[in-house]
């Protein structure tokens, strides 16, 4: 487990992390999400130690992070950080040995990884000659090409197409379901809402909210529900439901009070009395919304 513990950092006179403290377990994709200029890369950097933070520690399994440590991430720059003029299978091959992986490891390992991102018609290129979402497809590789045993990926999914959204999010996933901690920054989202277990919200250099995607969303869909029905004003009329939304034919309203699970059953006997009733759910607010409220 890695633990970010308190960190504040200033460039200069400016104070870009203000006491900034999260966790990043295994198994999970945690999904590091702000605005442009909230503070994530300077944090993944802090981890990273490319720079050291003014105030705070970053832990891993409970000791201060070591060099040792850190030579066994797996992190993908959000500036990316390959050689243009390198084809693309010399060059995962080349940062595999840079980790210290063997030759013929290294070479098998890479012809995987290639294969797996849907590269292998391309390896022979010049990274230059490839799409903005190729050259970020073989950065993935480059990430993940000595094992890892924590992955630190800065805007993996920016600019990628929805296929390749949805390789390299299988190839986080794999890596998630190995037990490797994957810690991804993302201001879209759209995609952190489907991609992500666990979520770290920043804004302005403070984080707002963390914790599972599912609990965050439950807190802060209290009272809310959907129903399709034939015929709703007399629910709009009950004095503790209002509108908030209408989705198509469905209807997203609020229960104001304590018990509105017991209070959503009521309201649901009284729809089916009176009609077909088409959908009946509780309704999660989106992500969008948490990140509106927190922020
Ligand atoms: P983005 O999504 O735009 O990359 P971010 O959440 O990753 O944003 P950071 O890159 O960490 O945010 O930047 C946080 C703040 O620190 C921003 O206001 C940025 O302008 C400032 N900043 C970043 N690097 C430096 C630097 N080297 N010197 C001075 N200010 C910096």
């Amino acid at each position: 487990m890695l633990d970010v513990r308190n960190i504040s950092h200033w460039y200069g006179e400016r104070q870009v992390l203000d006491d900034v403290s999260f966790t990043v377990t295994s198994g999970h994709l945690t999904g590091f999400v702000g605005a442009n200029g909230a503070g994530k890369t300077t944090t993944m950097r802090s981890i990273l130690g490319l720079i050291r933070p003014t105030r705070g520690e970053v832990l891993l399994d409970g000791h201060a992070i070591t060099d040792t440590d850190r030579a066994r991430f797996g992190y993908m720059p959000e500036e990316r950080g390959l050689y243009p003029k390198m084809k693309v299978r010399e060059q995962v091959i080349y940062f595999a040995r840079l980790h210290g992986v063997a030759t013929a490891a290294a070479t098998k390992r890479a012809d995987e990884l290639i294969e797996r991102v849907g590269l292998s018609e391309r390896a022979n290129e010049n990274v230059e000659a490839l799409s903005l979402g190729n050259q970020q497809r073989a950065q993935i590789c480059v990430a993940l090409v000595h094992d890892p045993e924590f992955l630190i990926l800065d805007e993996p999914f920016s600019g990628l197409d929805p296929i390749a959204v949805d390789v390299v999010l299988g190839v986080l996933q794999e890596q998630a379901a190995r037990g490797v901690p994957v810690l991804f920054s993302s201001h879209q989202l759209d995609v952190v809402e489907r991609l992500s277990d666990e979520l770290v919200i920043i804004s302005n250099g403070q984080i707002r909210a963390s914790g599972s995607r599912q609990a965050l969303q439950e807190q802060h869909s209290h009272g809310l529900f959907r129903i399709q029905l034939e015929d709703e004003a007399w629910l709009l009329q009950e004095p503790d439901v209002a509108e908030v939304s209408r989705e198509g034919r469905d209807l997203i309203f609020r229960i104001d009070g304590e018990d509105t699970d017991a209070r959503s059953q009521q309201l649901l006997q009284q729809a089916i009395a009176r009609g077909p009733v088409r959908t009946f759910n509780h309704e999660l607010v989106k992500l969008s919304t948490i990140f509106k409220e927190v922020r």
